[in-house]
């Protein structure tokens, strides 16, 4: 087995637009220098956002790009069954707890409360009602984590938490990077209204992929400590993280998927060619 293996994981909600393709490079190259695997993931569990469409220009605007990647892609929303296996190894040992609030709810909670949204989330399931009533009218609810029943578990270890950062935080954060997964709240792990989150998916995926480096943009840094977390919980493996910039147009905006004229379609269409993307990214020529 190489010993390198790192992914790209676009959610399929719109076009990729030059941030992605940064990112995806970074990665690619990463792997290739290493002479390690490049895994594409699909994160698609949010099926009313995510699009076969864009799924379709994701793997054609990587290929334009000259990437190649392990086959068969792993596509989230086909793999709900490892998500859910894991979601009960932590309900099992009253890790979990259900919170029946709606957004708005919790947002009201979030705006009165001293400590802010994190903290707000956090206080506990805020009953009105029985839980058992509420079950037995069918209210739906999300599963989130208690920090509180984390840090039992796992005692003096729940503080000692850290991960590696081999490249670097928005605040220039490198080495050995103290995870604090509390400062997030009580996270929730099961969306209602898709039943698995972010955070579990992506844990989970990474052990079963055997990805060893996680390489991706700085504005996933924080979930970095809270999946060091799930990392520690579920008895996965620990990849190293490899935060890279965030790239921004000419006013310092970051690129988002609404930006149509950044789009590597639009790119493409306007003559730009995969090289001159490429140098002008800063990578050296295939
Ligand atoms: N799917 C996430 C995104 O598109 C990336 C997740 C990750 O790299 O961990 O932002």
């Amino acid at each position: 087995m190489p010993s390198f293996a790192t992914r790209f994981a676009p959610s399929p909600t719109g076009r990729l637009h030059r941030g992605h393709a940064f990112s995806a490079l970074t990665a690619w190259e990463a792997a290739r220098t290493a002479g390690g695997r490049f895994v594409l993931r699909i994160e698609d569990i949010d099926c009313a956002r995510c699009r076969p469409e864009h799924e379709a220009t994701i793997l054609e605007d990587l290929a334009w790009l000259g990437l190649s990647w392990e086959r068969p892609v792993r596509r989230q929303s086909e793999h709900m069954a490892d998500y859910h296996q894991a979601l009960e190894r932590l309900r099992g040992r009253g890790l979990l707890y259900r919170d029946f609030r709606s957004r708005r709810e919790i947002a009201q909670a979030a705006a009165s409360a001293p400590h802010g949204f994190a903290a707000a989330a956090s206080a506990g399931p805020h009953l009105p009602q029985s839980e058992a009533a509420l079950l037995a009218e069918g209210r739906p609810f999300a599963w989130r984590l208690s920090m509180a029943a984390a840090r039992c578990e796992l005692g003096p270890a729940f503080d000692a938490l850290s991960f590696t950062e081999q490249g670097a935080g928005p605040a220039g954060e490198h080495g050995l990077v103290p995870a604090r997964p509390e400062v997030a709240g009580d996270i929730v792990l099961a969306r209602k209204d898709v039943g698995v989150a972010y955070h579990l998916a992506v844990v989970v995926d990474d052990a079963l992929q055997a990805i060893t480096h996680v390489i991706r943009g700085q504005d996933l840094f924080e979930a970095s400590g809270v999946q060091r977390l799930l990392q520690a919980l579920l008895r996965l493996p620990e990849p190293v993280y490899r935060h890279h910039r965030l790239l921004t147009d000419a006013g310092g905006r970051r690129f988002a998927k609404r930006d149509r004229a950044q789009t590597l379609q639009e790119l493409r269409a306007a003559g730009v060619t995969p090289a001159q993307l490429r140098a002008e990214l800063g990578f050296p020529p295939l």
